[in-house]
């Protein structure tokens, strides 16, 4: 086939346990972007058990046309029975693009898709756009340990494939109008060839339930906070707010704090309306987790600390002293 012949931008919708999760809403925004630059449809694939919350979610966010995977087998993720299924529709219809959320499932799913259609994948890509001349993405991800950006082409395969982190892309608006073509495919994955079975969940984020990624408020804490008792403070704070606590790579690295409350090039990405950084020097690696917070607050000892040349607001003081304040203001406005 002749790359030309490869249409449309897919976006996979991933759900757990019926519910859809934001990434997939996050990049359909992205994806309409990329769709318009290739002048294509923007589909978006439903695979599950139960898919009715996703197929409205994937309409809401503006898909043109939607694929439909349902089947008791779906009801998990598992490479064998969503490759299978994905690989299916791919061999079937022929995207141009596919853009996957850099969830674990989404880059377990998006390797295979990878190798078993020999084209390329980019992970963790910042930012997308189309080359209009060569209808290439240009796949952009940071690269060299965040020191430079690089910019990616797939220009001898199709489809192109990148996954883009959960948070990186704000949600488009919902467009209730939207009246999306719904194409159901009975592919059906036997038992036998699924070769892992999901035995149950643990929860893995924090007792607030409120998720670092979901998060409108987060105070994250470095280095400065000295210890992980001083992390207390910074849940108290994040409770009054509404929000959860991120780290840095360095108070995940002495132990203070959980991985998965580390924000930056090698935890998570965020994007909530305002993060508080105390006690963080703002290397780029964090950096590059946090600067699309809509609002940055920084605490530090250090007036010439880069985190300041991010923040909108500069608090240049002892983190210890200034994050008890705020809470006690914050109790004092609430009562
Ligand atoms: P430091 O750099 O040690 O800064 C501590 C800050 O606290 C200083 O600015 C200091 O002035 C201030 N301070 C001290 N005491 C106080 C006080 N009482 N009150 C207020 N301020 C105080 N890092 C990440 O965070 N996330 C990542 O995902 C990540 N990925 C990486 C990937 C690679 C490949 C590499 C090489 C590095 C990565 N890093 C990451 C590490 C990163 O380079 C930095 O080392 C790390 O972010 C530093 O953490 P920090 O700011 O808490 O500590």
């Amino acid at each position: 086939m002749e790359l030309k012949e490869y249409q449309d931008v897919w976006v996979f919708v991933q759900c757990f346990q019926g519910q859809p999760r934001d990434v997939g809403f996050e990049l359909l925004g992205q994806g309409r972007l990329l769709a318009d630059g290739l002048q294509q449809k923007l589909c978006a694939v439903v695979i599950g058990k139960d898919v009715d919350e996703g197929i409205k979610g994937a309409t809401e966010y503006g898909a043109d046309i939607i694929y439909v995977v349902q089947g008791a087998e779906y009801e998990n993720y598992s490479s064998d029975a969503y490759g299978h299924a994905f690989l299916e529709l791919c061999e079937k219809y022929h995207p141009n693009t596919i853009l996957i959320g850099a969830t674990a499932n989404g880059r377990d799913l998006g390797s295979k898709l990878a190798i078993c259609l020999h084209t390329g994948l980019t992970a963790d890509c910042t930012a997308l756009s189309v080359e209009a001349d060569t209808g290439n993405v240009v796949w952009e991800r940071p690269a060299f340990g965040g020191n430079l950006y690089a910019r990616i082409l797939c220009s001898e395969t199709r489809p192109q494939m990148g996954t883009v982190r959960p948070g990186a892309f704000k949600k488009l608006e919902k467009c209730k109008n939207n009246q999306a073509v719904i194409i159901r495919e009975n592919i059906r994955t036997a038992e036998a060839d699924i070769l892992t079975k999901v035995v149950g969940f643990i929860k893995a984020h924090d007792e607030s339930g409120v998720k670092l990624e979901e998060a409108e408020y987060i105070v994250s804490g470095g280095r400065g906070m000295k210890g992980p008792e001083n992390f207390e403070m910074l849940q108290e704070l994040a409770d009054l707010l509404g929000g959860t606590v991120g780290a840095s790579r360095a108070s995940v690295d002495a132990g203070w704090v959980p991985q998965t409350k580390q924000v930056g090039q090698t935890g998570k990405t965020v994007t909530p309306k305002v993060y508080i950084a105390c006690g963080i020097s703002g290397a780029v690696q964090h950096l590059a987790g946090m600067h699309e917070a809509d609002t940055i607050i920084a605490i530090n000892k250090d007036a010439s600390a880069p985190i300041f040349e991010v923040a909108d607001y500069g608090i240049v003081g002892d983190a210890l002293e200034m994050i008890p304040a705020m809470i006690k203001e914050i109790r004092a406005v609430k009562n």
